[in-house]
């Protein structure tokens, strides 16, 4: 009776902690989160992947996640870091560019550019080490800028060379984020991986290689499984595994008249900066003047194009309401890429499709101490992973447009709860004091 009496005493007292702050902490479980760059919803289920199978099992995986307009690694990693759209965090692309000096940066020789990435949107790495947690980047989009001139703790950035398929590299990489967790006790690690993407470009999404590689990853995340088991962090480090981004294959000629905006319009004449050739999403900013006659050429060119001024994108895109945004944007239909002034492009895999085409759509799976088992997610915006990840961490999130209604069924019932509270010196005194007289 007394020791009913006291737990009860107990858990009236965890319950209503918040009276008692400062002597009740709470402590949050670290967490890991991994992308796998363009991992298309469906690539699991032509392949034999037993280690994403147990992880159905072991934790959440949701039906197909959606990823921002525009479908591109850059502008979609930044959406899931800062919980932000895109015209309010202002990666409009992959590639960093003016449209008045010209310049024109490919995606990897963005990642150190703070001026690209730092525009008023705090990544959460950020946010988070503002609240005392320490983080690190490992190759992930946007983690080698500085944000109003702070560094995250730690940051890897790819080379110009990385090679993206090296599978001993990439558990060396695991090893890397688990002593970074356990030697060095950091709280938040986001870790980057270039495939299946790379593969997807190369020789499309219907392919062997393709299956191949995911294979790979598969292995990799039974690799990842292992690691966690052999760093005794199974109870104390949750995991996301997402992506940023589907694949489609590109039709081309003779199956399809394939779109050449040259054949349209003279770009010489009318334009002065363009964004094209750099798969199904492209912008055009004409020379002055010229605003009327470009979007007239190109409005009802070609079947699958769609053309809009700035001012008629669709509101659910969230793009349009950024400087980056030129004046006129492209939009291709699944499969037509947006081919400036000749066909030279030789992807045969690619996307900045509309993110409501299936192929665009990508994969969300969790697993860790504060998430339920075999639990099957219906789909959700990407953009609502960053206040889940909030929450994981105990971080005040900055301010966002995710919704945590969209994710956190995925975690136990009791996360709010006591469950993890430290009791306090001084509670165990309060309880030792009542105990002595019950
Ligand atoms: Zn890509």
């Amino acid at each position: 009776m007394k020791s009913e009496l006291l737990l009860l005493i107990a858990v009236s007292l965890c319950v209503h902690s918040k009276p008692l702050s400062g002597t009740a902490k709470r402590t949050f479980n670290k967490l890991l989160l991994i992308s796998f760059d363009g991992f298309r919803w469906n690539y699991d289920e032509d392949v034999d992947t037993p280690n994403m199978d147990a992880l159905v099992k072991e934790g959440v995986k949701a039906k197909y996640i959606t990823p921002p307009m525009i479908t591109m690694t850059s502008p979609s990693h930044f959406t899931t870091i800062t919980g932000r759209w895109i015209e309010d965090h202002g990666v409009v692309h992959n590639m960093m560019f003016n449209s008045t000096s010209l310049l024109k940066l490919t995606h990897k020789a963005t990642l150190k550019r703070s001026e690209w990435w730092d525009n008023g949107a705090l990544p959460l790495w950020i946010t988070a080490q503002n609240q005392g947690l320490k983080t690190a980047s490992f190759f992930y989009p946007g983690g080698g800028a500085n944000y109003s001139g702070q560094a995250v703790d730690r940051s890897l950035v790819e080379a110009f060379d990385h090679p993206d398929d090296n599978e001993t590299e990439w558990r060396q990489n695991i090893d890397t984020v688990m002593d970074w967790f356990t030697k060095e006790d950091f709280d938040f690690v986001t870790l980057y991986y270039g495939e299946p993407d790379n593969v997807g470009h190369m020789v499309g999404p219907e392919t062997n290689e393709r299956r191949k590689i995911i294979a790979q990853i598969d292995r990799t995340i039974g690799y990842l499984r292992e690691a966690i088991q052999k760093n005794s962090l199974a109870n104390s480090l949750n995991v996301i595994i997402t992506s940023d981004h589907g694949m489609t294959t590109i039709k081309k000629n003779p199956d399809v008249k394939e779109i050449k905006l040259s054949e349209y319009m003279n770009f010489l004449t009318l334009t002065h900066f363009d964004l094209l050739d750099y798969g199904g999403f492209g912008m055009i900013r004409p020379r002055k003047g010229q605003e009327q006659a470009v979007y007239d050429a190109l409005k009802n060119a070609h079947p699958n194009l769609t053309v809009y001024k700035k001012e008629e994108i669709p509101e659910n895109f969230h793009f349009a309401k950024n400087s980056r945004i030129q004046d006129i944007v492209l939009i291709g239909d699944l499969g037509f890429n947006l081919n400036s002034r000749f066909i030279f492009y030789v992807n045969k895999g690619d996307h900045g499709f509309s993110n409501e085409e299936m192929d665009m759509k990508t994969i969300f799976r969790a697993f860790g101490p504060d998430f339920k088992k075999n639990y099957l997610s219906e789909p959700f915006n990407s953009i609502s992973i960053y206040p889940l990840m909030c929450k994981l961490l105990g971080v005040k999130p900055a301010p966002n447009n995710g919704s945590l209604s969209d994710t956190e069924g995925m975690l136990l019932e009791n996360f709010d709860a006591c469950g993890r509270i430290h009791i306090s010196v001084s509670l165990l005194t309060i309880m030792t004091l009542l105990s002595s007289l019950i």
